[in-house]
């Protein structure tokens, strides 16, 4: 597979940071419609939460580091490093001791 530069985390990341702005606007459309408009209320709804549920499906399958495997759950669009093995997530390198 070729690899342009870009690991396959921040690929992820990147669809992931996609999803989940598509969920806010939902969110938001959902909040800000009308009363009265109840077919497009259950639309963003509906909305939301396919978005959502689409968000922890990317998470769990791909936002995990690829040298232990672990998923990066919290923090998986600003971590840069695996918690556990403290590799870097896009380079594999290990993380320098600062303290
Ligand atoms: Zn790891």
């Amino acid at each position: 597979m070729a690899n342009l530069g870009r690991s396959d985390y921040e690929t992820a990341k990147g669809r992931l940071r996609t999803v989940l702005i598509a969920a806010a606007l939902a969110c938001a459309g959902s909040l800000l419609t009308p009363q009265g408009y109840l077919q497009l209320k259950l639309f963003f709804t509906v909305a939301t939460i396919i978005l959502f549920a689409t968000t922890i499906y990317i998470i769990v399958r791909e936002c995990r580091c690829p040298h232990c495997g672990k998923i990066i759950f919290i923090g998986a669009l600003s971590a840069t490093h695996c918690p556990r093995c403290r590799r870097s997530l896009t380079t594999g390198k290990k993380q320098k001791k600062s303290r």
